[in-house]
């Protein structure tokens, strides 16, 4: 298995190229966001309550997002590997992460981290907040919410990794197709 965590602040343009990565290298895709925004379209009570946290910017309780990896790791054991998305976002996370995947004799093989400066994840957010019909990408409060959010508690991920050596950066300004050979060369060069 191949695992990898795909990383960086809102807006550094994981999801697009998380689609990119799961289509070449045929990893399963694992976006916290995407599973908590299923929950909310199915107006569950686990995606009641993590629409109201998520709207105010700030991250939903850990043992709920890892509660959902562990099932999705556990529904998909046959995957060829796994990227994760948005997902560990706090150091609590990663160390609940590595172990789910320790039981299962695997571990991360790379963190790749998309460095893009702050005001073009400001305008990105709000150019994706005319379409997306996300809530969360709509007002400029919120987004600062979301990027706070990130400095304290997420960046921490990058520095747990940092301690395994497993952290490489991935300049995240350019086309989307130049920084997807930028990651798909990073990820060749491990598989
Ligand atoms: P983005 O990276 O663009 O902010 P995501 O779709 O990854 O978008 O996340 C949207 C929101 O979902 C976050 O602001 C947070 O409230 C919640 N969320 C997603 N993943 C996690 C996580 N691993 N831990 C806590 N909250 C999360």
């Amino acid at each position: 298995m191949f695992n990898l965590i795909l990383f960086g602040p809102p807006g550094s343009g994981k999801g697009t190229q998380s689609e990119k990565i799961i289509e070449k290298f045929g990893l399963f895709h694992l976006s916290t966001g995407d599973l908590l925004r299923s929950q909310i379209s199915f107006q569950t009570p686990l995606g009641l309550e993590a629409k109201k946290i998520m709207d105010r910017g700030h991250l939903v309780p850990d043992e709920v997002v890892v509660g959902m990896i562990s099932t999705a790791l556990d529904e998909n054991s046959q995957a060829k590997g796994f990227l994760f998305d948005g997902f560990p976002r706090t150091a609590a996370q990663a160390e609940s992460l590595d172990k789910l995947l320790e039981f299962k004799q695997q571990s991360i093989a790379v963190m790749l981290a998309l460095d893009v400066s702050e005001p073009e994840l400001i305008k990105r957010l709000l150019k994706r907040g005319e379409t997306s019909g996300r809530s969360d990408d709509t007002n400029e409060e919120i987004i600062a919410a979301r990027v706070a959010e990130y400095k304290n508690k997420t960046e921490a991920v990058a520095d747990y990794y940092r301690q395994t050596n497993k952290v490489v950066m991935i300049a995240g300004e350019g086309t989307v197709e130049d920084i997807f050979e930028r990651l798909s060369n990073e990820i060749k060069s491990r598989l």
